[in-house]
């Protein structure tokens, strides 16, 4: 099968033949209709610092955000039969730690991530994943938006952890998929939504996506003010910081609200500090992080929202390629000027 692969830790991918996977007794095969390319694939693809970290093994097939149909089960598989639609958690739990045994599987000690540790990933034909990370979509799903479900889970947790209330007021730090989709999110429930970003190619797509009331640009001048004087000098009762930077962290904590909820999902390289004296004692900000998505309230919740047409998962789609076309996907976003992009193998 034709797959896209990481062979060496010298930057680039490879389109090439491989040998289709074969299903273990507790896994599925899946035909891959669609899969998205995400922020891990570019640590993958330039083998920076963090893919260092990661320690995949190679070679390696990138890719974890998809959906596709099963076209074979394992011996042991019960909840999922051939012909079903699928998409995947990237999270593969050990299901025996005590935060899998207490309802918190996406956090497990024993972690591993599929496109990243486990040999192979989604930006192929075939995949093989552990009936424990599949799940079933309505069969009328579009390929292109199961394989949204994903980064759209990430973005619902965020929600969920900030456990918003009626009539807030939300700002979101980040214009990216997940930024975006949390603005959808959060303007369908009732926020007054206002977003920020520094790259004009982010900014400009937030505003024709229009979740947000306002877009503003944080490139310059200050942003905390700029802000404000859209939402008010009370500030915002949630900050959802979705940039992944030090300076936007800091923003976060300047521009909540006395006693409001600032929520951090974006991996800073920078590790901001932060001054828990003035924003968590006097201020009494709570600050709340979350990875991933809860297995599977999250993807339950993403359902109901594609369903009832209150979040658009396509919106965030730049672009769409066959896989022998993956590498200029990554030129794309390596160059900032793509959202989503979606390869269909
Ligand atoms: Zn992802
Ligand atoms: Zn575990």
């Amino acid at each position: 099968m034709k797959a896209v692969m990481k062979v060496d830790k010298n930057p680039g991918i490879k389109v090439m033949n491989t040998d289709k996977p074969k299903p273990g007794p507790r896994d599925v095969l899946v035909r891959i209709k669609s899969t998205a390319y995400c922020g891990s694939d570019l640590h993958l693809y330039k083998w920076d610092g963090q893919a260092e970290k990661w320690n995949s093994p190679l070679p390696r097939i990138l890719g974890h955000e998809f959906c596709g149909d099963v076209v074979e089960v394992g011996g042991n598989v019960s909840s999922i039969k051939t012909g079903d639609k699928v998409a995947g958690e990237t999270h593969i739990p050990c299901e025996q730690c005590i935060m899998c045994r207490t309802g918190r599987a996406h956090i497990c000690e024993n972690m591993k991530i599929f496109g990243v540790h486990v040999p192979d990933g989604s930006f192929a034909e075939f995949a093989v994943i552990p009936e424990t990370i599949a799940f079933k979509l309505p069969s009328d799903t579009p390929y292109d938006i199961g394989a949204l479900y994903e980064p759209c889970g990430v973005a619902m947790h965020a929600v969920q952890r900030a456990e918003p209330e009626p009539g807030d007021v939300a700002v979101v730090l980040g214009c990216g998929p997940i930024g975006i989709y949390v603005q959808q999110i959060m303007k369908a429930i009732g926020s007054d939504v206002i977003a920020t970003d520094i790259k004009k190619f982010r900014i400009d797509h937030a505003k024709r996506v229009g979740a947000a009331r306002e877009v503003i640009d944080a490139s310059e001048g200050n942003t905390v003010e700029k802000v404000k004087n859209v939402i008010g000098q009370r500030g915002a009762d949630i900050v959802f910081e979705a940039a992944g930077a030090g300076e936007t962290v800091k923003q976060s904590l300047d521009m909540v609200a006395k006693a409001g909820k600032v929520v951090l999902f974006g991996a800073s390289p920078d590790n901001p500090t932060l001054d828990t004296t003035t924003y968590i004692v006097y201020k009494e900000i709570d600050v709340r992080g979350l990875t991933g998505r809860y297995m599977f309230s999250t993807w339950d919740r993403v359902e109901r929202f594609v369903s009832r047409g209150l979040v658009d998962l396509e919106s965030v789609v730049t672009h769409k390629f066959p896989l022998d076309k993956a590498e200029e996907g990554f030129q794309l976003l390596l160059k900032g000027e793509a959202s989503k992009v979606i390869l269909n193998p």
